[in-house]
């Protein structure tokens, strides 16, 4: 049943490249609650001196794009990209304990931590097809080298797949902030999105502080409040 809905998925979509059935996800890969290291469709590489994961062909995509960027003087140095599970839940109950004496109240401290960071089981990160670039702090894109940068991206990215999903929240129906950084892999990522929609329920989002309050919160208003482009 399950090779029958990927079939149907991946063999009849006209608009996205057909994928191998080795891009089949689990429900814990879609979580993030893989191993990446040793994985044979991800690839291990170092930014700066963090040591990073992504899928082999937003891998190969991301560096033919930062070949280009450098060709026109810009350097497009990678923040952030495979995160698991763990590493989001670390995230989250760091900014959960941090923020407790600001926010008493769990369900605005909820809000106040889905501005920017997505809870542990539904970040775009745990599929190894998204990255954080060049800086996650919304003031530098509005500096004159910020926004030389944004404006790069936006003409050129889309040619190596990259879109992105959190663009100016006039443009899509809710979610996170505006995110200049996050780019996400296209050809990837919106048929792991169609995947996570058929897959995962908000149950399944549970197993860190703050779990029980974020019932209370429609999680799919996050997870598809995207770029309609990057919409299954
Ligand atoms: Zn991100």
């Amino acid at each position: 049943m399950k090779h029958f809905f990927l079939f149907f998925l991946f063999g009849f979509s006209m608009a996205l490249p057909k994928l191998p059935l080795s891009f089949s996800l689990t429900k814990e890969e879609l979580l993030g609650k893989i191993s990446v290291q040793n994985h044979p469709n991800f690839v291990r590489f170092v930014s700066g001196e963090k040591i990073l994961y992504l899928r082999k062909e937003a891998y190969e995509a991301l560096s033919l794009m930062r070949e280009a960027a450098h060709r026109d003087g810009l350097s497009l140095s990678v923040i952030s990209a495979f995160r698991s599970f763990e590493d989001q839940k670390h995230i989250w109950e760091s900014k959960w304990r941090r923020l407790a004496s600001f926010y008493p109240n769990p369900h605005t401290r909820c809000r106040t931590i889905l501005r920017y960071s997505s809870a542990p089981g539904t970040s775009r990160h745990h599929w190894g097809t998204d990255v954080d670039l060049v800086s996650v702090d919304p003031a530098f894109f509005q500096t004159k080298k910020g926004k030389k940068i944004l404006a790069w991206l936006e003409t050129h990215a889309p040619h190596y797949g990259f879109e992105r999903p959190y663009t100016h929240l006039s443009n899509r129906r809710g979610g996170y902030e505006e995110e200049p950084w996050h780019w996400s892999y296209r050809p990837l990522a919106t048929n792991f999105l169609a995947l996570y929609l058929t897959t995962v329920s908000l149950t399944d989002i549970t197993g860190f502080e703050g779990a029980e309050t974020l019932k209370e919160i429609d999680l799919w208003e996050y997870i598809t409040g995207i770029a309609p482009s990057l919409l299954p």
